[in-house]
């Protein structure tokens, strides 16, 4: 078994950082409440230089922000596209980017949820259990408009639900209860000056 995917294709060799992120610049990530994330993305019509550079500011925003996705409503762009670099629970890592996601329902007699701990780039500094299907498909396009369907187990299925409900507009909160939501935003409260921190020493490590 390869032990990365590349945009679904087994790779032998892959650097620590997909190399999108060394061309790419450090965008603000946006928090729960702002109106970006809380209403569905624009489908991307227009596959060119601008939509490649996007994608490269959204891997080092992510890796700068230690996160496993990233989607473009995060960075305050209103377009239906996420970038990932994940492992699945054999861990195989999964890298890429997908434009357009959507994700393929699933029978609910055959669907199996799983509860696991699951964080936020947006929501920073909480992680609450979210259930989730043990697998998903989410077929999309490449930045160069090519199809594309991508396909994960464990927490890379996770990861991929939780990126096509950011363009749709929702966010993890979204699917707990009003309790839970509240011991989501405690933590947050508690927490979200030290992510900050951490997020800045990164930019400046990166700089250096
Ligand atoms: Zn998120």
């Amino acid at each position: 078994m390869p032990r990365v995917f590349v945009q679904g294709n087994p790779m032998d060799h892959y650097p620590r950082h997909a190399p999108e992120a060394g061309r790419g610049s450090v965008r603000r990530i946006t928090e729960t409440g702002e109106d970006v994330l809380h209403k569905p993305c624009r489908d991307v019509t227009e596959f060119g230089p601008d939509l490649a550079a996007l994608i490269d500011d959204m891997f080092l925003t992510m890796y700068i922000a230690e996160g496993a996705g990233l989607a473009a409503n995060q960075v305050g762009v209103d377009l239906r596209l996420f970038v990932y670099d994940c492992p699945d629970d054999r861990g195989v890592r999964h890298v890429g980017h997908l434009v357009n996601p959507v994700l393929e329902s699933q029978d609910p007699a055959e669907r199996r949820l799983l509860d696991d701990i699951e964080g936020c780039l947006s929501v920073p500094g909480a992680a609450m259990d979210v259930p989730r299907p043990d697998r998903a498909i989410v077929r999309g396009q490449d930045k160069e408009g090519n199809p594309l369907t991508i396909e994960g187990t464990g927490y890379f299925a996770r990861c991929l639900a939780h990126e096509t409900d950011h363009v749709n507009g929702r966010v993890y909160l979204d699917r707990l209860s009003k309790r839970e939501r509240k011991e989501a935003l405690r933590q947050v409260a508690d927490r979200r000056e030290d992510v900050y921190a951490r997020r800045a020493a990164n930019i400046e490590a990166i700089g250096s």
